[in-house]
């Protein structure tokens, strides 16, 4: 059976580019007599807000979308995420990086398309460690590359599929990316990996900006002994600037399009959907 979803972040209003991702993954399970789930992705909460969470399911909704309940709530769910942490912590596979924002830019390469931090600093002296958990400070946890690839004897075998062409899992190019953050205490390539799997997600189908994310994702279902689903990624809606759409370049939201008079039925013509 086919299951995919569709996982927004309640950290503002929905626009455009998520309408695209919400009807192209509503599209696939349609299409493929399969299941339609929602996930609030609603880990992070200095940035996430109920009435965003409200207005995106009123959102979708009008958009004429369905969806299964109960919808899964990320922040409902910590321990299922703290007992993956543990496993990778326990398996040693993970350090902690005590590094401030500034520091951690400073230890980082940028990655090819800029928007990707590459951490390769690695983790502090054990006597370094050791005094500064001894002063309380606060850490994030960092994968270890180099003990996944110990741990897996490289990363050859890692494959998946990304929009029907077999991929080989690049985890490498993303360094060694934190799974709790300092904030939070868990980070988004775990909670979804984790969820995914809860979830029974047989197909990923989301935006371009998240193509790269799949490569770490892909060794995070080896190390937790997770099944891998299928993945596509479609392209991401460009303002009339040439900029892709998102909330921090003031895309125009699914409820000004609607306040000036759009219908749901239009929306979806221009998106491409009957
Ligand atoms: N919550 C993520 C976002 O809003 C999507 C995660 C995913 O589809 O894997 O960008």
């Amino acid at each position: 059976m086919f299951v995919t979803r569709f996982a927004p972040s309640p950290t503002g209003y929905l626009h455009r580019g998520h309408a695209l991702s919400a009807l192209t993954a509503h599209a696939a399970a349609r299409q493929a007599k399969g299941r339609f789930l929602l996930r609030i992705e609603n880990i992070d909460a200095t940035r996430c807000r109920p009435a965003f969470e409200m207005a995106l399911l009123e959102d979708l909704a009008w958009l004429g979308l369905e969806w299964e309940t109960p919808v899964r709530r990320q922040a409902d769910h910590f321990d299922d995420y703290r007992a993956a942490l543990s496993h990778l912590v326990g398996d040693g596979l993970l350090y902690r990086c005590f590094r401030t924002r500034k520091e951690v830019a400073l230890a980082s390469a940028s990655a090819p398309h800029g928007d990707m931090e590459v951490f390769t600093g690695g983790p502090l002296s054990a006597a370094d460690e050791a005094q500064r958990l001894t002063a309380g400070e606060p850490f994030a946890w960092r994968l270890s590359l180099g003990a996944a690839e110990s741990k897996l004897g490289g990363f050859s075998s890692l494959t998946f599929t990304d929009d029907a062409i077999p991929v080989t899992a690049r985890p490498d190019l993303g360094g060694d990316v934190v799974l709790a953050r300092k904030d939070v205490g868990v980070a988004y390539h775990l909670a979804v990996v984790v969820d995914d799997a809860l979830q029974g997600i047989t197909h990923v189908v989301r935006g371009d900006d998240l193509r790269d994310a799949t490569h770490v994702q892909r060794l995070l279902q080896a190390l937790l002994g997770l099944p891998t689903p299928s993945y596509r990624h479609h392209s991401l809606l460009l303002d009339a600037g040439g900029c892709r759409l998102a909330k921090r370049n003031n895309a125009e939201t699914l409820r000004s399009l609607r306040e000036r008079g759009m219908s749901a039925v239009d929306l979806r013509g221009e998106l491409g959907f009957d």
